[in-house]
């Protein structure tokens, strides 16, 4: 883009912004998710830095919050409500801390959990509450008093006779939006859409009583004038409003630099979805009071203190194109192009659409804003539409009948379309980069790309090609990119694989519905290459976790003669037919299912080779049926329904230890 059209985008911007804060603070009503919003302030912040002389100077990135509503009484602040600056990564919170540091400052930092509700100034006279006043542009709060004292847990009185200000977050449990929610659903009333934007709702309301019904709560965790009560220290406000007679959050934790804070976010992420109430981040405090006046603040931001945002599981962003590819099965499936986005730290432009039923069951068009979900090591894909923010343009989906490819009539089994030209390219190109891929053959100077090249210069047309690699040295060499070095790499490697035990090859052999888990029970069940290709329907039907289809797949691979030829030919080249595995099962992990969720040490397609090899199963969701969690770091739902099941919960030294043990 030119600076004309930057320029354009930033005034676009403050309009979008601006527009969106209306909804989120005097409506209540949100439209986008708080990811996506955050995702447009910082495309603003970083043109307002290319750009300052074009930037508006009420831009919404130099404002806080939203505009105030005129129902209710004002109430000016002593001091301004501020908001918090936001962090995302690791990184930022170092480049916070060093911004802290070079201030010849060393820092100690308070942090705390970030509550999503709204913030609350109350002002006690001799001990009283006087009033309470909602943030609102952060100068001119709403005089939400009578509301407030509708909160049970905030005193009307407090422990001393003192003047004082004091500053928190009022929230709504988790459970009473459930509670409201189902209400309101029978009573055929949409629901509220977070806990955040119900309890903002029910503090200005003008009729109290409805504030009274809604069970809000609140948390205290600032005094705006410290230095008045002889306090020197966050950590000691804390304290010291705690024994006032507020309730400050449990979790505060005072902490010495980086390594503290990381360890706090790693552990809250963890706890997170088990609070009683929503947290959108983690808050990181500057100690000291002394040091934070030192720092001062911007007029929207402390320079002492930021918000760490949890990243969100899903994003939502523009679906651009769809386009239509072609696998190895010859299936093809619709891709959705997207603006790029960035979803749990990886920058992602493509997302599958599985087929074409998912497509128009969804009503997913080109030009629609879409939520994009990436589960563990899957695919990204587009989960779902935001249909509020179509404008009409958008355009419905039509699947493909020709090959994009070849061009070929597709043909349709079940709900997926295939190409069933035997000499489609693309077909070939997958089923040879399939064959070479990590999680089949394993040769690792294979990419994609090179495969490619390789198939597009008459090199490897088949897969018994890449076993004659060795007899076209010479050619190789004159290939840009190519020298002996790395063609001998390469050929070791090819070398290499045909050592892989059965599993791997039947898996890499791409037949259909054949992934690895079933090339490893039929590898362990027959053992070698000629057992399978004699196996009955019948053999292949009776075995624990092969079904008809893929019995039926089997079988017909192997009936098709140019399938036998070629295992032939492989056999021929040297290729291992056996399986090398234990054959001994593991009588702790044989029959048994496990569920694996959260990060672990060893990579997790190991994990469940080494399960299934053990004659064990390796299944996708927790149910009464699982036997066993395998739980690691930052795990997901899985782990909340393993607990409420009583599942069994091994770490991952205790699988490993099981899987080692004496049979
Ligand atoms: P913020 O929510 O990023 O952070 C500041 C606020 O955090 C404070 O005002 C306070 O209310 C709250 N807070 C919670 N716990 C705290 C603690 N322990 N200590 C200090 N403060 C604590 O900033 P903001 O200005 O209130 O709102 C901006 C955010 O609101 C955006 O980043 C976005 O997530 C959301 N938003 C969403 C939309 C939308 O359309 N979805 C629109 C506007 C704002």
């Amino acid at each position: 883009m030119n600076d004309n059209d930057n320029i354009k985008r930033m005034h676009e911007l403050v309009e979008i912004i601006n527009n969106l804060n209306y909804e989120y603070y005097t409506l209540d009503n949100p439209t986008v998710d708080d990811s996506e919003y955050d995702r447009l302030v910082r495309e603003l912040q970083k043109l307002e830095e290319l750009y300052p002389n074009e930037a508006d100077p009420n831009s919404p990135t130099k404002r806080v919050g939203g505009k105030i509503n005129e129902s209710f009484a004002k109430i000016t602040h002593e001091l301004p409500m501020l908001s918090l600056a936001n962090v995302f990564t690791e990184s930022d919170i170092i480049t916070f801390d060093n911004r802290i540091r070079k201030e010849n400052i060393i820092p100690k930092y308070v942090c705390e959990l970030k509550i999503d509700g709204l913030s609350v100034s109350l002002k006690y006279v001799n001990g009283e509450l006087k009033y309470a006043a909602t943030r609102g542009d952060g100068v001119v709060g709403e005089d939400i008093t009578d509301n407030v004292k509708t909160i049970k847990t905030i005193p009307l009185k407090l422990k001393e006779k003192i003047d004082i200000e004091v500053r928190g977050e009022i929230y709504i449990s988790k459970k009473t939006l459930q509670k409201l929610n189902a209400k309101r659903v029978k009573e055929g009333l949409e629901p509220f859409k977070n806990a955040r934007n119900l309890a903002a709702g029910s503090i200005r309301q003008l009729d109290s009583s409805i504030a009274a019904q809604r069970n809000l709560d609140a948390f205290l965790y600032h005094l705006p004038n410290p230095l008045d009560y002889g306090i020197n220290t966050h950590y000691e406000a804390l304290e010291y409003m705690k024994n006032l007679g507020f309730v400050t959050n449990p979790n505060n934790r005072l902490v010495d630099g980086v390594d503290g804070i990381l360890n706090y976010i790693a552990e809250k992420t963890k706890e997170r979805d088990n609070l009683e109430y929503d947290i959108d981040g983690v808050v990181i405090k500057l100690n000291s009071i002394k040091d934070q006046m030192r720092l001062g603040s911007t007029v929207k931001y402390p320079k002492w203190a930021t918000a760490y945002k949890f990243p969100p599981k899903e994003v939502v962003t523009k679906l651009k194109d769809i386009i239509f590819t072609v696998g190895r099965t010859g299936q093809v499936t619709p891709n959705a192009i997207l603006e790029p986005v960035n979803v749990m730290g990886s920058t992602i432009s493509k997302a599958t659409l599985h087929n074409e039923d998912y497509v128009l069951e969804k009503d997913i068009r080109v030009g629609d804003y879409v939520v994009i979900i990436k589960a563990g090591d899957v695919i990204p894909r587009v989960a779902s539409v935001k249909y509020e923010r179509r404008i009409g343009f958008e355009k419905p989906f039509k699947m493909t009948d020709t090959c994009p490819i070849c061009g070929e009539h597709l043909v349709k089994k079940d709900s997926n379309y295939y190409c069933v030209n035997p000499k489609c390219d693309a077909k070939h190109i997958e089923s040879l980069i399939h064959f070479a891929s990590k999680g089949a053959m394993d040769i690792s100077g294979f990419g994609e790309r090179i495969v490619e090249d390789m198939y597009n210069l008459g090199f490897v047309k088949r897969i018994p090609d890449f076993y004659h690699l060795d007899t076209c040295i010479n050619e190789l060499m004159l290939l840009e990119g190519y020298g002996e070095k790395s063609i001998q790499n390469l050929l070791n490697e090819i070398e290499e694989s045909k050592k892989n035990s059965l599993e791997r090859l039947l898996f890499a052999l791409g037949i259909r519905h054949v992934g690895f888990k079933t090339a490893t029970i039929l590898a362990r069940k027959f053992v070698n290459m000629d057992s399978i290709i004699q196996a009955s329907y019948d053999d292949l039907n009776t075995i624990p976790d092969i079904g008809s289809i893929i019995a039926q797949s089997v079988k017909e691979y192997f009936e098709n003669s140019d399938n036998l030829k070629l295992i032939d030919e492989l056999k021929e080249l040297g290729l291992n037919m056996k399986y090398l595995g234990k054959v001994v099962e593991n009588e702790k992990i044989k029959d048994k299912s496990f569920v694996i969720t959260g990060t672990l040490n060893i990579k997790r397609d190991e994990l469940k080779d080494m399960i299934i090899t053990n004659g064990g199963k390796v299944i996708e969701s927790v149910s009464r049926k699982t036997d066993y969690l395998v739980l690691g770091e930052n795990p997901g739902s899985k782990y909340e329904k393993a607990k409420d099941l009583d599942i069994p919960i091994l770490n991952e030294q205790q699988i490993l230890d099981m899987l080692n043990s004496k049979k």
